[in-house]
């Protein structure tokens, strides 16, 4: 369906919305890798209040996909069928401390910001978000990290919305988190979370950030189109050991590249599709298990429908 059939479905139910609604929004404007489909809908909701409504008001059968920045996205091109939530930095980018030692911050708030802001009131412990391209729902999302810290030790309670627009506060336990990963339900729509720091000099805060750009800047592609680490790390080794092992660094699969750079870095060379990256991305999942007999995990979220005619067998990276 179009996106305006959708919305012409839906008619008098979408009364009273505030925030902007469109259809057949291409999901290459929003992805790093830009390329993938389009969203039947995007929803870009004015504040909480107007996402419980949209979501009260939208029927459970429809599906409702959220994406944060689209750091860490793969849209394949037949697009992603009904409704794409992406919060917007007015409604869900407020940040404030909230004691000497915690902040709450919108959803949409870029990590950058909470790290800026972090430095700004003295507390330590989120310099790590300064390398990290997303927005803080999608941290708490895929549990976001680097050099050496997780989102996980930072979260005291998070904010979100379920399919039926029901508020809940996850306590950091109930986020189950893990490796790249939370279990909270999976319908669940971050909006806010408290996260706690430690009192820290700012000398000592502006150091351990501008040593996470440095590194970045020496290691990883940041200025090309890419979703980051494709693979998560296998235990006991790392994805771009094997990857390397198994010849795959600089591999190139239509416009779609293995970084020679940072070879776990997917990226595109400016006309790969989404189907050019999932097909390069199982080719090296297959090539890494002839050559290891590791079985890498996608780290990237792949979502959205194939474009007909186009299918991936996993693990054997060819065409179905
Ligand atoms: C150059 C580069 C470097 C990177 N380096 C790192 C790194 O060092 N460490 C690291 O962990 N990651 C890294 N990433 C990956 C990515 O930045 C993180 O995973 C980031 O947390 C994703 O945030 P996002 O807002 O872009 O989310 P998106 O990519 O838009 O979405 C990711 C997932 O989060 C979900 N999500 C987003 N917002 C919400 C919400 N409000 N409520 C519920 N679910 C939500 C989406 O449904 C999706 O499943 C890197 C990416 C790039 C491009």
């Amino acid at each position: 369906m179009s996106g305006a059939a959708l919305l012409q479905k839906l008619g008098s139910r979408l009364a009273g919305l505030r925030g902007r609604l469109t259809p057949d929004a291409g999901m290459d404007k929003i992805t790093w890798f830009r390329a993938g489909g389009q969203a039947e809908v995007l929803f870009q909701p004015q504040d909480e209040e107007d996402l419980a409504h949209f979501l009260r008001a939208v029927p459970e059968e429809i599906p409702v996909t959220v994406v944060g920045i689209g750091s860490n996205l793969l849209v394949r091109d037949g697009g992603i069928a009904g409704f794409v939530v992406r919060l917007s930095a007015k409604g869900f980018g407020q940040v404030e401390a909230v004691s000497p030692t915690r902040i709450r911050a919108g959803a949409a708030i870029p990590d950058k910001r909470l790290a800026a802001f972090a430095l700004e009131m003295g507390i330590g412990g989120f310099h790590f978000y300064h390398g990290i391209p997303g927005g803080l729902g999608g941290a708490l999302r895929m549990n976001a990290g680097a050099n050496g810290v997780e989102t996980r030790e930072r979260v005291v309670e998070v904010r979100a919305l379920d399919r039926k627009g029901e508020l809940h506060t996850l306590s950091n336990a109930a986020m189950g988190y893990a490796y790249r990963k939370s279990s909270a339900p999976p319908d669940l729509i971050f909006t806010s979370a408290v996260m706690e720091g430690y009192a820290q000099d700012a000398e000592a805060i502006r150091a351990a950030m501008d040593a996470v750009q440095q590194h970045r800047e020496t290691v990883q592609p940041i200025r090309e189109k890419t979703g980051g680490s494709t693979f998560k790390n296998p235990p006991g080794t790392s994805a771009w050991k094997e990857i390397d092992k198994a010849g795959c660094r600089g591999l190139l699969i239509g416009g779609a590249q293995m970084s020679p750079m940072h070879c776990n870095f997917m990226i595109n060379t400016g006309t790969a599709s989404g189907y050019d990256l999932e097909y390069l991305g199982e080719t090296v999942r297959a090539r890494v298990l002839e050559t290891s007999g590791i079985r890498l995990e996608w780290e990237i979220r792949r979502i959205g429908a194939f474009r007909s005619g186009h299918a991936i067998d996993p693990f054997l990276g060819r065409l179905l």
